[in-house]
């Protein structure tokens, strides 16, 4: 339909109405409408099928022909739902992403309607101090700083706890900007001329330090990775040894990663002990909580995140355990006036130091220029559900990975758990009949063979979900070997869906491990 805009009633044609009112319902429908997991998880599909599907309604390419009717793209957006990935799925255990809380959604779309930019106070009053709000308590949580005033500021000196980002990649990089900016000031300037700066995570660290290194021209050779305990947690003493032999290579370390969840294991390093590292060797601590920072919120994981206080920074995606919608994330920092001294720009047909309440203004503390109001639908979720609800949500998501580990424990050697484990995540592999041993279970008495067949069937157990759409499990090499990694944090997931998904494996593992023997 083409614009069309009554000058003289200023509103909106009634077909814009129409087609706006529809697609919200639908949406709406995603999030709110029970789902016994009946229906498939995903109706798998070549990029030739639904370029066909979409033929059928309009081309999904986009070319000079005018607008489309309402009716058409009423057909399509439920084919956009139709062929897309059901994340709410009491099934969907694939991403650290899941079962995502309706209240953000639709405080997604409020943000998008008031359609502004959390840069200036100017042009966003409200989500200013909600952002203040949120990012203070966090701060408060860690033990960073005094209780917050309530006011969205959580300090007399009217400095909030840390600013919010778009994802956690983005987060990190600001972090070692931070980092860097701590112990070389003038780097902001001169750049890092000829020295080598220096930053260490474990082998299990997430990829964005490396290419934040690479972003801020350190290079990813900068980043030493240090080698991981059984659990997937930093080894420190292997982290003091890496940090000394690089100071005697001459080189200049200054920022440590701690990584609080790692994204496949779920392992948390032992902040506290890195933290006497770091004062030990003057380096910024830094800790990657994207995926575990949800454990803040619950008794039973808080532990997790002993020696928090200790640190420089932290970072947090509620869009993972919270159920926040992608993205949010947030970056809370010890000192955070170092973001104003690293980040400032001080543009002046923005940040006008005459303008009304430009103290409040948060563009210039942070490398971005625009950013989404991702402060409100955090601060609605946060209200709506409480601190309490969060940690109801983790507990959730608790019992439901134990709920594996007691099912692994049961049975008979049909799955082995690969790592220990603490969070959320299971990692398991399955095992056909002739593989399965006593515990533990010792790769070595396997052939190359037989390896080499139990590494190709996982993926082939996740094909035949993807294909029949009955449930989705992520699968990655540990040890070289193929395993599945089973994450909780959708709270309409039951321990009848994880059974279920476990009965799955086994019957797709029982049936593909047939066929590739059948093959050989
Ligand atoms: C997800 C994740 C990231 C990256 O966050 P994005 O929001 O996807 O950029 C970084 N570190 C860890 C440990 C993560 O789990």
């Amino acid at each position: 339909m083409p614009y069309a805009v009554s000058t003289m009633e200023k509103r909106l044609d009634e077909q814009t109405i129409e087609l706006a009112s529809f697609i919200a319902g639908r949406a709406l429908a995603t999030v709110t409408e029970p789902r016994d997991g009946s229906d498939p998880v995903v109706k798998l599909a070549s990029p030739d099928e639904l370029e066909a599907e979409f033929d059928k309604l309009t081309s999904i390419a986009l070319g000079p022909e005018g607008s489309v009717d309402n009716a058409v793209l009423q057909e399509a957006v439920d084919l956009v739902i139709d062929r897309s990935v059901h994340t709410q799925h009491p099934r969907f255990f694939n991403q650290n992403f899941a079962g995502a809380d309706p209240i953000a959604v639709v405080g997604d779309w409020l943000g998008s309607s008031l359609n502004t930019t959390l840069a200036t106070y100017e042009m966003s009053p409200v989500f200013t101090l909600m952002e203040n709000a949120v990012v203070g308590r966090l701060a408060e949580l860690l033990g960073y700083r005094e209780a917050n005033s309530g006011k969205g500021m959580s300090n007399g000196l009217r400095e909030p706890g840390g600013i919010m980002c778009p994802g956690g990649s983005t987060a990190n990089m600001m972090a070692l900007q931070l980092a860097r900016h701590r112990k070389r000031p003038d780097s902001i300037r001169t750049g890092t001329g000829g020295e080598r700066l220096t930053v260490f995570t474990s082998a299990s660290g997430h990829y964005s330090t490396a290419k934040a290194a690479a972003v801020l021209g350190l290079g990813t050779d900068a980043v030493i990775k240090v080698a991981d305990n059984a659990d997937g947690s930093i080894d420190v003493a292997a982290l003091a040894q890496a940090v000394q032999s690089s100071a005697e290579r001459g080189e200049v370390p200054f920022a440590v990663v701690a990584t609080a969840g790692t994204t496949v294991a779920g392992a948390f390093d032992n902040i506290r002990a890195m933290a006497s590292v770091a004062a030990d060797n003057d380096l910024w601590l830094h800790v990657d909580a994207c995926f575990g920072g949800a454990a803040l919120f619950s008794q039973r994981t808080r532990n997790l995140l002993d020696g928090v206080e200790l640190t420089d920074s932290f970072v947090w995606n509620p869009h993972k355990v919270m159920g926040l919608t992608q993205q949010c994330t947030m970056l809370a920092v010890a000192e955070p006036e170092r973001l104003d001294a690293c980040f400032s720009s001080k543009a002046d047909y923005l940040f006008q130091p005459d303008k009304l309440n430009t103290e409040l203004d948060s563009g210039d503390r942070t490398f971005l220029c625009a950013r989404r109001v991702d402060a409100l639908k955090l601060w609605l979720t946060w209200k709506a559900r409480g601190e309490t609800g969060f940690a109801a949500r983790v507990d959730h998501a608790m019992d439901m990975a134990d709920h594996v580990r007691t099912r692994i424990a049961e049975s008979a050697g049909s799955m082995v758990q690969m790592v220990p484990g603490s969070y959320v995540n299971v990692v398991f592999l399955w095992l056909p009949e002739e593989l399965r041993q006593g515990s533990p279970w010792d790769p070595a008495q396997l052939s190359e063979d037989q390896l080499n067949a139990l590494h190709s069937v996982a993926p082939r157990i996740k094909a035949r979900m993807q294909a029949e759409g009955t449930a989705m499990v992520g699968y990655q090499p540990t040890d070289g070997l193929n395993t599945f990694r089973l994450l909780f944090m959708n709270p309409v997931v039951t321990a009848a869906d994880v059974d279920e998904t476990l009965r799955l494996i086994d019957d797709y593992g029982r049936q593909e491990w047939s066929a590739l023997m059948a093959e050989r």
